[in-house]
């Protein structure tokens, strides 16, 4: 693979390992393990595996590895590890670089289940945790202390979709040697610069996206080499959320088509915001392509102007007209997915979000007539038609 491939090409060539049948579709090693010829050629494996060389499907697999290299070419990462899910991915790049007391800087908008791995288990364990509100570049600068070890935030949050400028907290957390983890699902490998604007480490669901098919969970952390098999790596094959072989073939046949998936998911996503902005039965439309957006200008230096593939409706008489609007809508399935070739529909308030206290989701701005709409690759047309007339019958 050369590096100077463009995205689309790296998508569909990137990573591959052929193996003596010239196969054309990428093979599944569905195997645990690997046959040495001789005990000491298993002695010598391992003292320090080559390139072509696999212990134990928690290390590393054959289809895993032509996954983690096609996404690390993509990002423009040195390095890649596979996991089994999001989750594993974001809990893995964390407790490998956290110790008791040390501290760590978050954005308070986050899905759930970050939430919970920061506070209740770092938590647990001694790291301290300062949360902050993500847009805001003075409270980055006022809680990142000398001691900071790390900073964390998704670059697009869950389901309101405020953006966090990558570049601006990267440089106050690297003025004092802290590490910069960056959830990017919302911004899909597709429009990321993350590394390029500051990352250090950035983490995809690749459940999300990257299969856009609904089939799979699975994750990915993107950093450099030394970060990845010297600080992550001893942590994830030692405590074991290594991504299935043939979840990992999913990934790879899902990178191949997500250019064409997300481009015309997020044109999808334009083009229903427009449509509906204005809306008398509407609060607000929120999606960060749209002008008014509160950090549309960031939108077009850190997304290079595409405002993702999910907006955000506020219904203005909350929850039983949103709930009226869901049940009205055909094309479209509610679900709490996202990133799917289906439009999905969520309720937040109720669903994804409904273990926060009603203090937290109004903080974060999730409402009671909230509802998160990821599109998906469906006509353009039949999309806006529906979401009128459901609508009328809200
Ligand atoms: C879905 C999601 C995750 C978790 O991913 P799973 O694959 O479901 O474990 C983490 N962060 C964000 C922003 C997500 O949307």
């Amino acid at each position: 693979m050369s590096t100077d491939w463009k995205q689309s090409t790296k998508l569909v060539h990137g990573g591959i390992r052929r193996s003596q049948y010239g196969e054309v579709a990428e093979a599944i090693y569905m195997t645990q393990g690997f046959v040495y010829d001789t005990a000491e050629a298993a002695q010598a494996r391992f003292e320090e595996a080559g390139p072509d060389e696999f212990i134990y499907a928690r290390y590393g697999n054959p289809t895993v590895d032509m996954f983690e290299k096609r996404i690390a070419a993509l990002e423009g990462a040195e390095d890649a590890f596979a996991t089994a899910s999001g989750m594993a991915a974001v809990n893995g790049a964390l407790m490998s670089v956290c110790s008791a007391g040390d501290h760590v800087v978050a954005a308070r908008a986050l899905f759930g289940s970050c939430l919970y791995i920061l506070q209740n288990v770092l938590g647990r364990y001694g790291v301290e945790i300062t949360l902050v509100d993500g847009t805001d570049l003075d409270q980055w600068k006022a809680a990142i202390r000398p001691d900071t070890k790390a900073v964390f935030f998704e670059s697009t949050s869950n389901p309101t979709l405020e953006v966090i400028d990558i570049k601006g907290v990267s440089e106050l957390a690297h003025a004092v040697g802290a590490l910069v983890l960056v959830d990017n699902v919302f911004a899909t490998p597709v429009y990321s610069r993350a590394i390029e604007l500051g990352a250090d480490v950035v983490i995809y669901s690749a459940t999300k996206h990257i299969d856009g098919q609904g089939r799979a969970l699975g994750g990915v952390v993107l950093g450099t080499q030394e970060f990845i098999r010297e600080t992550l790596m001893p942590y994830l094959k030692h405590t074991g959320a290594a991504l299935s072989p043939f979840n990992a073939w999913l990934m790879l046949k899902g990178l191949e088509t997500i250019k064409l998936r997300v481009d015309a998911q997020s044109r999808n996503a334009a083009a229903v915001a427009k449509a509906i902005q204005g809306h008398e039965k509407l609060a607000r439309v929120i999606y960060p392509g749209l002008e008014d957006h509160a950090q549309h200008a960031l939108v077009q230096t850190q997304t290079s102007g595409n405002g993702g593939t999910v907006i955000a409706i506020d219904m203005k008489e909350g929850k039983e007209a949103a709930f009226r609007f869901l049940n009205a809508i055909r094309v479209g399935v509610i679900s709490n997915n996202l990133g799917d070739a289906k439009s999905i529909l969520t309720h937040p308030a109720t669903t994804t979000h409904a273990s926060l206290s009603d203090e937290q989701r109004e903080v974060l701005g999730i409402t009671p007539g909230l509802i998160r709409f990821s599109l998906g690759i469906e006509d353009e047309s039949d999309l806006v038609a529906d979401v009128l007339q459901a609508l009328e019958q809200a």
